[in-house]
């Protein structure tokens, strides 16, 4: 059986970027950072840039895109977007050259290298976005963030996958006590917006019960939100279950500032 490995570079409302890979092929999921940050992330699990062979985008918002303008150019590596992404995009991430850019129908799967990849539409604010489930092999693993609300449609793309990565983006309690003007923090709550802890804990419930073993709590605000309190959430709401952490499940926090990874 082939394995997936799922390695959470970056994740934060301030850039994203993951990448998922097997023996032999490496996808970049969304590059929200520097090609510097890239470069020195992927260095420590011993990935060269320029060995990438995709890299794939959920939608066109900065925090997933800033980075990929400079990465394609200077590794030449082939980027994958929906139409509605790479006409939002297209303004913000400089030249991509022709040659790397691949346009794909969000209701089909397609193959790269001896990845299975699998887009599904997502709600939320951008012009087409979507995550991804990786098939390689008996494998799946899933990048589910930026997430309005957790559709049936949605779970069921999901389930299954043996490592999701899963925003848990705020606390509903500290968004409406915090600073955002009223206009964001309606955007925010919105079916379009982004999933708070408490909708995170579920969805991390219902994946488990589904055969997830590891979960990877992801897209975290700043602002809004704080790793201890995204990880405490989602445990509490598993233990209240007859969930186990650390035993029937891996539960894993993903760093504004730092790699996690999961294998
Ligand atoms: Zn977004
Ligand atoms: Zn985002």
């Amino acid at each position: 059986m082939t394995e997936l490995k799922m390695c959470s570079l970056r994740s934060s409302s301030k850039g994203n970027s993951t990448v998922i890979y097997s023996e032999n092929t490496k996808i970049l999921v969304d590059c929200g950072i520097s090609g510097k940050t890239l470069e020195s992330s992927l260095a420590e699990i011993n990935i060269q840039p320029s060995s990438l062979d995709a890299v794939l985008i959920t939608h066109e918002h900065t925090d997933h895109t800033k980075g990929v303008g400079v990465v394609a150019r200077k590794f030449n590596i082939p980027v994958f977007a929906t139409y509605g992404t790479w006409s939002q995009m297209s303004k913000s991430v400089g030249e991509i050259p022709d040659g790397c850019r691949r346009v794909f129908d969000e209701t089909l799967s397609f193959q790269i290298g001896d990845i299975t990849v699998q887009p599904f539409e997502i709600p939320h604010d951008a012009a087409h976005p979507v995550g991804y489930v990786f098939f390689s092999g008996d494998d799946k693993v899933a990048v589910a963030t930026d997430i309005g609300v957790m559709k049936e449609e949605i779970f069921e793309m999901l389930k299954g996958s043996r490592i999701v990565l899963l925003e848990s983006n705020y606390d509903l309690f500290m968004l409406e006590a915090g600073t955002y003007p009223y206009e964001l923090k309606r955007r925010i709550k919105s079916d379009l917006g982004h999933l708070c802890n408490d909708d995170a804990a579920l969805a991390a419930r219902d994946l488990v019960q589904s055969g997830t073993k590891t979960v990877i709590l992801g897209h975290i605000s700043q602002e809004n939100n704080y790793p201890e309190l995204v990880y405490q959430t989602t445990k509490l709401c598993l233990m209240s279950h007859g969930i186990k952490v650390g035993k029937d499940v891996m539960l894993l926090v993903a760093k504004r500032d730092g790699i996690v990874e999961a294998s």
